[in-house]
């Protein structure tokens, strides 16, 4: 046998011509996959003189990806096992696991789910081979004429869409055989593949639900049943998965929502607009209060703007070219008919806004600017509206009209490296306010192939967000090539209680809207100059940022944003009077205190205001009246007794005022 040289994780090899990268990497059961010449390649990939191979652990993002879609694939093969007739659609990994489209006789319900992982768990266990197969169109459509959907992939090969592609995205068309343990095919699908070498190295997985899903995401094509599962390199990672997912489900805003009376989604309204209730309400106040303070004191102008505009606006923008999907459609207004019911005059389009830059710069615009005036911060809370999709849709956090925390700072050139900074040390802060303290940072740079303005504007800017995110030390992820066409931007990831990574605040240069609005300033030496625009929202809305707050804090928020601070139980009927006079004196104090009068007893009183989160439980008994005293319960249960009233209020309004979570 003839040998040849490979270069393997960074070593130079001679090997014989017929090993593949299985053999090599044999010992180590954590290589899933490979990278040769840096293209992901299945394990069984034979090997040429020069090869550069790396491999690939199932542990990494390429071999979860590889996994959890070669787990859909031995899905798909169990359904056609159990489920003969069944027609197949397309079956992508995604984020935390994979899901894969049918066409069955029947609907699956939750007991077919059962049925299809047995089914799994015997091919898991039999380690059947993938074997990879080039094949041309038309054996291809021979082969797979009883499975339409593929057939019309194969049609479309090219780029066919981000999810179609995992079946036919490739240069070649494959088909990839599972060998059974006599080594012939026992199930075939079309796809691009890589896998797993084969279905033994499946350590762990779970099929999770079933959906209804249009094939390839249209309405106008046939209805198919999704299955959706999850696949992971352990049982203790897929144990700790399903139990992220539970207890993300105790905290899921929506929930919460209705439990603790924040807020709700009438259908009466439409689809992703809420209406906040008064507890609510009261958060939201209380976030946009201290949001307004630290704004004033960062020197930030307060305005505001209205929620329609003419289309004009929009046109100069440009977000009626490249953002018109996202708009809901315009209002004709104005329109003018004669006697005969034609046209006298035509109306004029007005929309509702996405974004409120466009009237920002507006306000900037209203009148000459001088250098003096620079840097220039506006601010408003303005709402915007967004022609989501249905499917995308997830309570506040996700909605169809929300309100920004928007700000358009103006300055010079010379400015923008300080402003960046200033400015994202304010971010980071105001988030620590609000309790999220896990923070890495990602810097999302020029997309060569599209993009306005000067590459030295670019590079200038880029590096000043560079400079001003190193300088918070925290860690820096790139996101070589992410950024907008018209600017590079700094994004704010927090992760929250459980662990979960949220995208809250992003610092977004624009080179762009300075240029279509022709804003200007003049200079030091009297030259008329084009300003920096930054775009900054800090919470990114406020309704996303309950949402993300109030599954953090699993509703159990700090006092100073709770709806109810300080809820009054007395111990019986008789010191109702006297606690009620307490609760009285902590209202004045400012505290948003509550007796509860009910006919409840104690321990009903005690478990409901459990239920609502609230942090002071205010018991009084007889001790306490005789003490001009009370007791404290707190929400872990804790207890103090005999607590002077005055002492009472202080420690109530001391948690707030520092806001701190008890
Ligand atoms: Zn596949
Ligand atoms: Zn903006």
């Amino acid at each position: 046998m003839s040998q040849i040289s490979v270069t393997f994780d960074g070593k130079q090899f001679s090997v014989e011509a017929d090993q593949r990268p299985t053999h090599i990497f044999a010992d180590n059961k954590e290589i899933v996959v490979c990278k040769i010449n840096g293209v992901l390649k299945d394990l069984w990939t034979d090997l040429s003189e020069g090869d550069v191979v790396e491999g690939v652990s199932i542990s990494s993002a390429d071999g979860l990806a590889v996994l959890r879609h070669s787990t859909a694939h031995v899905m798909a093969q169990a359904v056609q096992e159990v489920y003969a007739n069944t027609r197949l659609g397309i079956g992508p990994p995604i984020k935390d696991g994979f899901y894969y489209d049918f066409d069955p006789e029947n609907t699956f319900n939750p007991d077919d789910l059962t049925k299809i992982e047995s089914a799994m768990r015997k091919i898991i266990k039999e380690g059947q081979r993938f074997r990879r197969r080039v094949t041309t169109e038309a054996e291809a459509l021979r082969e797979l004429a009883h499975e339409p959907y593929k057939c019309e992939l194969i049609g479309i090969k090219g780029p066919a869409g981000e999810e179609a592609s995992v079946e036919v995205g490739g240069s070649e068309l494959t088909i990839y055989d599972n060998l059974g343990r006599d080594g012939n095919p026992v199930w075939s699908d079309l796809c691009r593949g890589p896998h797993l070498p084969s279905t033994k190295h499946i350590p762990a997985f779970k099929l999770m639900r079933t959906a209804a899903a249009y094939w390839r995401g249209s309405e106008k094509n046939p209805m198919l049943q999704r299955i959706y599962g999850t696949a992971w390199p352990s049982q203790d990672e897929l144990n700790a998965y399903l139990e992220l997912l539970a207890e993300a489900e105790k905290r899921d805003h929506r929930r919460l929502g209705t439990e603790l009376d924040l807020f709700s989604f009438p259908e009466e309204i439409g689809s992703g607009l809420a209406v906040f209730h008064p507890k609510g309400g009261i958060v939201r106040r209380a976030m946009e209060d201290y949001s307004r303070i630290r704004h004033e004191e960062e020197g930030y102008e307060f305005v505001y703007s209205p929620h329609i505009t003419k289309a004009a606006l929009f046109e100069t923008s440009g977000h009626l070219q490249w953002y018109a999907d996202g708009m809901y459609p315009p209002m004709i207004l104005d329109e003018e008919y004669n006697a005969d019911g034609t046209v006298k005059r035509a109306g004029q389009q007005y929309y509702m806004k996405p974004m409120n830059c466009p009237f920002h710069n507006l306000i900037y615009k209203s009148r000459g600017r001088s250098y003096r005036e620079l840097p220039l911060r506006l601010f408003e809370f303005g709402t915007v509206y967004r022609y989501e999709k249905s499917g995308v849709l997830h309570g506040i956090t996700r909605a169809r009209g929300f309100t920004q925390d928007d700000a358009h700072i103006y300055c010079t050139k010379e400015q923008m490296v300080g402003e960046l900074d200033s400015l994202l040390t304010f971010v980071l802060n105001l988030l620590r306010d609000y309790g999220l303290n896990d923070f890495y940072l990602e810097l999302s740079t020029k997309n060569d192939e599209k993009f306005v303005g000067e590459d030295s504007d670019w590079e200038e800017a880029t590096e000043a967000l560079r400079k001003a995110a190193t300088a918070q030390n925290l860690e820096l992820v790139l996101d070589e090539g992410g950024a907008a066409f018209y600017g590079p931007k700094i994004s704010v990831q927090a992760k929250d209680a459980i662990g979960r990574t949220w995208q809250m605040s992003t610092i977004q240069v624009d080179f762009q809207l300075p240029q279509r609005f022709e804003l200007e300033f003049s200079a030091t030496d009297g030259t008329r100059q084009r300003p920096v625009m930054i775009h900054r929202a800090l919470f990114g809305s406020i309704e996303r940022f309950f949402g993300v707050l109030t599954e953090h804090y699993s509703g159990a928020f700090p006092p100073w944003l709770a709806p109810v601070q300080a809820i009054g139980i007395p111990v019986a009927d008789t010191f109702s009077d006297y606690l009620g006079d307490v609760i009285k004196q902590m209202r004045k104090a400012g505290i948003r205190a509550e007796l509860d009068a009910s006919d409840d007893r104690m321990q009903k009183k005690v478990r409901n205001a459990q239920m609502q989160k609230i942090p002071f439980m205010v018991i009084a008994g007889e001790e306490d009246q005789k003490a001009g005293a009370v007791s404290f319960r707190y929400r872990n249960g804790e207890q103090k007794n005999g607590i002077p009233i005055a002492d009472a209020i202080a420690e109530i309004k001391k948690v707030v005022q520092e806001r701190t979570q008890v």
